[in-house]
């Protein structure tokens, strides 16, 4: 029987964002011929600030049809600051997609890579893996394009929460803090929240600890996130998936891709429950776009999720092997402490890490 081939709809974006593409497809074309089991088709199309300023529209209709169409999006960095709509706000069609497919899961793996300087003195820090599970299609980014900006005197914003989505993120969050207990982790599910001051976050609690009760065997851990980000510096690795609003969850990935040394180290994955898109964590990065610094590992490391999820989605082992057989082969790139990406204060260029990545790649399946 013929592998089954799976259409991946690649966005390569703007600034870095073409950058770091070419590395993953290379990477994703080269797991694929190692393991077999399965075809991935790569088709590109459009959508950002470059396509915003060519055509007026930065998602363009034939691009999110490919996005509904496709078995997985791979997505690189989309926007510029010097692409603005009328309103002063920057193109984020990236956005746009994660709220027409329903992409309500914003998964930001947190994962200290063997080899690289450490961020945290404390030595558990060298030890870190945790989740931050940010919702990503309300919250306050619900308000995105409505916000009102009354007579050059007040502005105002409204953050949504909705009942549905609630339960849909905190059942997610649960059965993620269920599967990693069963791999060794703690198996706690922390709410991350503003509970003591807006009522939006007592219902969000509220939400959670319903959901919960179905999730016994998963600990339950409650903290504001102005505390959060407190001990996300202090003692991050007391965390195993923690869940939170768009804005929060924002701001706190950031922090956590800094815990992981810096934003091109960085993976994620918005998830729905009908399609997957797996993004870094970072933007166009225009002050390094077109020098060939980027970091590609956050983009090959996302490639790894969708292959994970393939896997899960589409019952194919061989993606789960060939997910592993990247993430394995950039711990190895990284571990013997010679590969320092730009970001970190070293000056392995894009292509050097992609090099090395694809050589480990090459050595474990070789052995
Ligand atoms: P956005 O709001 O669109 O997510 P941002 O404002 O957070 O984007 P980034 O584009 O992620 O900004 O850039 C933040 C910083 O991280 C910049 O200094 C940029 O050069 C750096 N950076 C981002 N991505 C990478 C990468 N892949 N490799 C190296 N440096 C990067």
């Amino acid at each position: 029987m013929a592998d089954p081939t799976l259409k991946i709809a690649v966005l390569p974006g703007d600034g870095i964002g073409p950058e770091v593409t070419a590395p993953a497809l290379a990477v994703l074309g080269q797991v694929q011929d190692l393991v077999g089991g399965f075809q991935l088709e790569f088709t590109e199309w459009a959508a950002g600030a470059g396509c915003y300023g060519d055509t007026g529209i930065a998602l363009p209709a034939k691009t999110l049809d490919a996005c509904r169409q496709a078995d997985a999006i791979l997505l690189a960095a989309m926007g510029l600051p010097s692409v603005r709509t009328p309103e002063g706000t920057e193109i984020t069609p990236q956005i746009d997609l994660r709220i027409h497919l329903g992409l309500y899961a914003g998964v930001r793996p947190v994962r200290s890579l063997p080899g690289l300087p450490p961020i945290l003195a404390n030595p558990n820090a060298a030890k870190l893996d945790f989740v931050l599970i940010r919702e990503s299609t309300e919250g306050l980014f619900a308000s995105k394009d409505r916000g009102v900006v009354l007579n050059d005197a007040v502005a105002t914003e409204t953050l949504v929460l909705t009942r549905a989505t609630t339960e849909r993120l905190f059942d997610f969050g649960l059965r993620l803090a269920r599967k990693r207990k069963a791999q060794g982790h703690p198996g706690l599910c922390t709410c991350v929240d503003k509970a003591n001051v807006f009522s939006a976050f007592a219902f969000m609690r509220r939400i959670f600890d319903e959901r919960a009760e179905a999730f016994p065997d998963v600990q339950r851990g409650y903290s504001y996130v102005d505390a959060a980000a407190l001990d996300m510096v202090r003692k991050p690795w007391t965390f195993d998936v923690m869940v939170t609003e768009n804005m929060f969850g924002d701001i706190l990935s950031d922090l956590g891709a800094g815990l992981m040394g810096g934003m091109g180290m960085a993976p994620s994955a918005d998830i729905g429950d009908m399609h997957g898109l797996f993004q870094p964590c970072h933007g166009t990065a225009p002050d390094i776009a077109g020098q060939g610094k980027a970091n590609p590992t956050a983009m090959i490391l996302s490639a790894a999720m969708m292959l994970d999820w393939l896997g899960d989605t589409r019952n194919l082992p061989a993606c789960h092997r060939a997910a592993a057989l990247i993430v394995d082969a950039v711990d190895a790139a990284y571990a013997g402490g010679e590969l320092l990406p730009f970001e970190l204060g070293g000056s392995a260029d894009t292509s050097a890490i992609t090099h090395v990545v694809q050589s480990k790649i090459a050595m474990a399946a070789a052995a």
